[in-house]
């Protein structure tokens, strides 16, 4: 893709044209674009947030997919960062080792291997390991901790010369970037060419069940691609021979979901009735028709009202107001709302090399957490609401001084 983006027009997974909007949060700039402070006055390139409903296979999507090579080539989420993205890995590679009997001399591939965080848990068992990513920062990160890292995108075609190079895979995993990809069907094709005839293909994603229950909206960005319910997820699979032979749904990003996949196969399957259940939690919650979305959306729309009440009201009150957690989806919910320096002075986040920087779109300074101590806000946004627990017990000290916290979603609380 040569421009800066593409309109969306087919589906994504069956192609249908019968798409149907709604939830359109405006322009943004990409949530993870980072200034320094002399580019500040130099534009960004915004491009439009809005989501799309399949008629046909139901499948929600983005409005337009922006050019992979600008959000991707030099990423900066590194989830090795966060200690409950460590857990989880943890322990998807014991369950993945236990109950695929790995060895030696089993090949796991990890597709989106960021940094190599999951695959190092794959190594301590002592079995091969192979990372692919197209970010050759994190590429390099990988190969520091003895994980070998092919930097390129995965396709059918990058598919085939890594069997031609390292064999077939036991097992494919790929978590937090199937949402990430446009071409479905190219990352099926490669998995299908990639795996061997008794292996597994692993993935975890976002949960749409999750995302519309819970209000979170901020999760959709220009990254996210695609916000997968079973039944179109199943209708992808199928076309491709595979079946889900286990589910679990995980507390992490606001809820997601672990599928383990084999190719179709004659021998029983424990995860049918689990998948049944699943079907019907979605037909219930109203996700195969456009009602459940309109409500969402309205929700958001309400949310947005609320809030910024609180906050101006709260201004005006001359209180002292900060953000916590400078992570992409407060970037959503800050350039959406217009939330900028008027209502939040600053936003406090752990992560040094984004220290310094200031927020995209509505240019907030982020800066190191001890700035909260020295300059005793009044109230604190919670923008990474998914670690709020974490956060209030970190900062124990700016409650035992008074100081509030504001969680936006799912719904609006003051702590
Ligand atoms: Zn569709």
């Amino acid at each position: 893709m040569k421009k800066a983006y593409r309109d969306v027009e087919k589906c994504r997974i069956c192609h249908s044209r019968r798409l149907f909007k709604f939830l359109d949060l405006g322009s943004m700039p990409i949530p993870n674009g980072f200034l320094e402070r002399d580019k500040l006055k130099t534009s960004e390139q915004k491009f439009e947030l809005a989501c799309l409903f399949c008629e046909d296979c139901c499948l929600v999507q983005l409005s337009i997919v922006v050019n992979p090579a600008l959000m991707f080539k030099n990423y900066v989420y590194i989830p090795s960062m966060a200690k409950v993205m460590m857990n989880n890995f943890g322990n998807l590679a014991f369950q993945i080792y236990k109950e695929f009997k790995l060895n030696k001399s089993s090949l796991v591939v990890d597709i989106g291997s960021n940094d190599g965080s999951l695959l190092t848990f794959f190594k301590n068992f002592e079995v091969k390991v192979l990372g692919i990513d197209p970010a050759k920062n994190l590429a390099k990160l990988a190969e520091m901790k003895g994980i070998p890292t092919e930097v390129k995108f995965f396709n059918a075609r990058n598919a085939k010369q890594i069997v031609k190079k390292y064999g077939k895979a036991d097992v494919i995993t790929a978590t937090n970037v199937i949402a990430h990809i446009d071409n479905l069907h190219q990352v099926f094709e490669g998995v299908a060419s990639l795996l061997a005839k008794d292996g597994v293909f692993v993935t975890e994603f976002p949960y749409l069940v999750d995302l519309i229950k819970k209000n979170e909206f901020d999760t959709i960005y220009h990254e996210h691609l695609s916000y997968f319910s079973l039944k179109p997820w199943i209708k992808l699979i199928s076309l491709y021979g595979f079946e889900i032979i286990g589910v679990q749904r995980l507390l992490i990003h606001g809820g997601s979901i672990r599928l383990i996949h084999r190719k179709k196969s004659r021998k029983s399957n424990k995860a049918l009735n689990t998948v049944k259940y699943l079907l019907s939690v979605e037909e219930n919650q109203g996700l195969y028709s456009t009602k459940a979305l309109i409500d969402f959306a309205r929700r958001i729309e309400n949310l947005k009202v609320e809030l910024m009440e609180l906050l101006t009201d709260l201004k005006k009150k001359r209180k002292k107001i900060i953000g916590y957690g400078a992570a992409a989806k407060g970037n959503v919910l800050t350039n959406y709302f217009g939330i900028g320096t008027n209502i939040l002075d600053y936003i406090v986040d752990s992560t040094p090399y984004k220290q310094g920087l200031f927020t995209p779109g509505v240019h907030i300074p982020v800066y190191g957490e001890s700035r909260i101590a020295k300059d005793r806000p009044d109230y604190i946004l919670i923008l990474a609401w998914n670690f709020a627990d974490e956060i209030i017990e970190k900062e124990r000290e700016f409650k035992k001084n008074g100081g509030k916290f504001i969680i936006p979603i799912p719904k609006i609380k003051i702590v």
